[in-house]
């Protein structure tokens, strides 16, 4: 019989992480969802998933902080002795104009979204290392690109996790291990949920398919570069955004 497989997906209760745990789940994986708000509803989740009849392991854990990240990989090694394939999904959005941006809103920013992915990544490659296998899928976007007003935080976070994103692969294909970021355009999310409408509707004139795009588009993606389909891709950055970048 084939060993199961597992992941970990950071931000995994929400959004394209819920979506991402969803499709890996129905695909015969083992799934670690990490979530940080006293809000989520842990209890509902795992009967979600138990229902699918899917080993799911929720660890609350702020993927800023580095005794919080040993301790969800140490409770995720310790559940499932391994840990194939990594999304570093967990990600916020505090947006303002340059002008405006107080420290604390950029130091956030760059803390949750390219801190986090390096903590969370350090912390899972030794155990990818020993099995000389894995494959970790970093959540970029298109403003990391393409830059975005308003943005200049939070499209710097995404730019460096492009950077990080080559970096490991190039130091980690030798042991067998790929990383690949995936940048979403406008996606419907809490994320762009607070958007206004006339904001929206100025967004879909910029974008070839003229809509947004649904959680599930990207975490079929996500779900691709993380099987042994892309086996020969690594170091890539590829755009989940009707067109919208080209
Ligand atoms: P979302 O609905 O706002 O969900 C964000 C997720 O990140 C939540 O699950 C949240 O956990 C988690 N999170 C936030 N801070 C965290 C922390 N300190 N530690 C651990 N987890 C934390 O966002 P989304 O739209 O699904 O976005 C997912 C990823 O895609 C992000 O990296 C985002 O930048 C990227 N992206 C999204 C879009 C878009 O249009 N939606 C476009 C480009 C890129 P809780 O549920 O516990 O609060």
């Amino acid at each position: 019989m084939e060993e199961r497989k597992t992941v970990l997906v950071t931000g995994g209760a929400r959004g394209i992480g819920k979506e991402v745990a969803n499709l890996y789940a129905e695909n015969g994986y083992d799934v670690i969802i990490n979530y940080v708000s006293d809000k989520t509803d842990v209890e509902g989740i795992k009967k979600e998933f138990e229902e699918k009849n899917v080993k799911c392991l929720l660890v609350k854990a702020d993927v800023s902080k580095e005794e919080e990240v040993t301790n969800l990989v140490n409770k995720a090694i310790e559940e499932f002795g391994k840990i194939d394939v990594l999304v570093n999904n967990a990600g916020i959005t505090k947006d303002n104009l340059l002008m405006r941006m107080s420290q604390e809103e950029f130091d956030r920013v760059i803390e949750i979204n390219l801190k986090g992915t390096f903590l969370v990544t350090k912390s899972v490659i030794k155990y990818m290392m020993k099995k000389r296998q894995g494959s970790i899928i970093n959540l970029a976007s298109v403003v990391g690109v393409v830059g975005n007003s308003g943005q200049c935080n939070y499209s710097a976070s995404k730019a460096g996790i492009i950077g990080f994103t080559k970096s490991v692969a190039k130091e980690l294909a030798s042991r067998n291990i790929r990383a690949n970021a995936v940048a979403p355009g406008f996606i419907e999310t809490d994320m762009t949920n607070v958007l206004k409408e006339e904001v929206k509707e100025n967004i879909y004139n910029q974008i070839p398919l003229k809509r947004m795009g649904n959680a599930r588009e990207v975490a079929e993606l996500i779900y691709f570069l993380g099987s042994e389909k892309s086996s020969y891709i690594t170091g890539q950055v590829i755009n989940v955004d009707g067109g919208m970048v080209m």
